[in-house]
């Protein structure tokens, strides 16, 4: 797991010719480094939830303007583009998401926030970066600065785009329905990153393929006749209804999709009633639903409205209220731009510091760039201070996950190989050969 950097002999030959002097990537992470997590514990400190992310897109603008950068600013909310053409060449769009999470922050680092703000709903709500987009957007604008003053060793353009409401996961789609690709080109591949807390620093991992489910959610209103509940003869009892549906909803996964595909039903939420002996009128249940393939979604969609109405109908009730909220869409990396970003890591890296990232079943609406038919690949960044993942490691534990109120991802280690990784990936990407 130790970092190995291997320094590309030609590139490097390149730069001493063109400018003088070499610009190695990691050395030059290493120079910027003071700075750069700066720049992150002012992000850290001052996070905003989804949808108010107005300081911290004006925040990254104002750097990405000072690199250079031609910014445009409040394109599908507050999402930020940053365009720095470089010549003829491929496009490649880099994305950071901007927004935090409502958690009230339970480290202990001398920089956690402290911030309170008011929710959509008006209460205040502790504010935090637990899902580590701080990290995201330092390693995007070290990335942006590397390429700004190394225009020598690439070519085309690179487009930076700093999305909002990624964990209301709508930020995409917004910059998308505000004519991102007509305003700004569409481009040749897209990358992101996303902060792992299963792997230290100084590692990252790739995969070709689904590593993120469709996200669906559910609202089912289960119709029944109240009354007396000594007297269940008169009513039709909702909650009777609701706990067979629970237990139906089972065997969508388990009798009806293909055993070798992935899916989730999870009620996560059943309501009803106000008194032992009362049959109330309605019992509320909500779902989320994941899975791959849009296959298996129509049918797990399908195969719980069909169960909710047989349910109903079996004790004679009308038919129950089903409202489906469209999610994510499941993310799909590239297979070819998964393999071509591993060479590059694991050239640059070491193979052992290159991982094969789990797949997992939580949503990402980056997935909207590669649904638009733009070859994308989000890969994962090491976090973890190496002494503190051996030391959960060996209790065969996992340290705080993302979006607990105690992750606490370790800066310089992150930040370092966060920008070697995308800038290296960039330089790779932004060339003419190999397109
Ligand atoms: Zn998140
Ligand atoms: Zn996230």
């Amino acid at each position: 797991m130790k970092l190995t950097v291997i320094f590309p002999i030609s590139l490097g030959l390149i730069c001493i010719s063109a400018v003088g002097q070499t610009q190695d990537v990691s050395t030059w992470t290493k120079k910027n480094l003071t700075s750069l997590v700066e720049t992150y514990v002012h992000l850290h400190k001052n996070p905003e939830l989804s949808f108010e992310e107005q300081e911290t897109a004006a925040y990254v603008a104002a750097q990405l303007k000072s690199f250079g950068y031609k910014v445009t600013e409040r394109v599908g909310g507050h999402g930020v583009v940053a365009v720095l053409e470089n010549g003829e060449g491929p496009s490649v769009l880099v994305r950071a998401d901007l927004d935090a999470l409502p958690i009230v922050e339970q480290t202990d680092l001398p920089y956690a926030s402290k911030k309170k703000v008011k929710d959509a709903e008006g209460n205040e709500v502790g504010t935090m970066h637990a899902c580590g987009h701080d990290i995201h957007m330092t390693c995007w604008l070290g990335a942006a600065k590397y390429l700004a003053e190394n225009k020598n060793l690439w070519q085309g353009k690179a487009i930076f785009l700093g999305q909002p409401a990624e964990e209301r996961g709508s930020g995409a789609r917004a910059m998308l329905d505000d004519k991102l690709f007509e305003r700004f080109g569409k481009p040749d591949f897209a990358v992101a990153l996303h902060c792992s807390a299963t792997m230290p620093t100084g590692v990252v991992s790739v995969r070709g393929g689904y590593v993120m489910a469709n996200v669906d959610s559910v609202d089912i209103k289960i119709k029944g006749r109240g009354g007396h509940g000594a007297y269940p003869h008169t009513t039709i009892d909702p909650i009777v209804i609701a706990a067979k549906l629970v237990m139906d909803l089972q065997t969508i996964v388990s009798r009806e999709v293909k055993p070798i595909e992935s899916a989730v039903v999870t009620v996560g939420s059943i309501h009803a009633g106000t008194k032992h002996n009362i049959v109330p009128d309605e019992c509320t249940l909500q779902i989320t639903v994941r899975c791959y393939s849009d296959e298996v979604r129509k049918q797990l969609l399908a195969a719980i409205e069909r169960k909710a109405k047989a349910a109903a109908d079996s004790a004679g009730a009308p038919e129950p209220e089903i409202k489906i909220s469209e999610g994510t869409p499941s993310l799909k990396n590239d297979e070819g731009l998964a393999t071509r970003l591993r060479g590059v890591f694991e050239s640059k890296f070491g193979k052992d510091n290159v991982e094969t990232t789990e797949a997992e079943m939580g949503g990402e609406d980056f997935s909207h760039f590669g649904r638009e038919g733009v070859p994308s690949v989000m890969f994962r960044l090491g976090t973890i201070e190496p002494r503190q993942y051996h030391f959960w490691t060996a209790q065969k534990a996992s340290p705080p996950s993302l979006h607990s109120s105690k992750y606490a991802p370790e800066p310089q280690g992150s930040i370092q190989m966060g920008v070697d990784a995308m800038s290296w990936g960039l330089l790779d990407l932004l060339s003419n050969d190999g397109k």
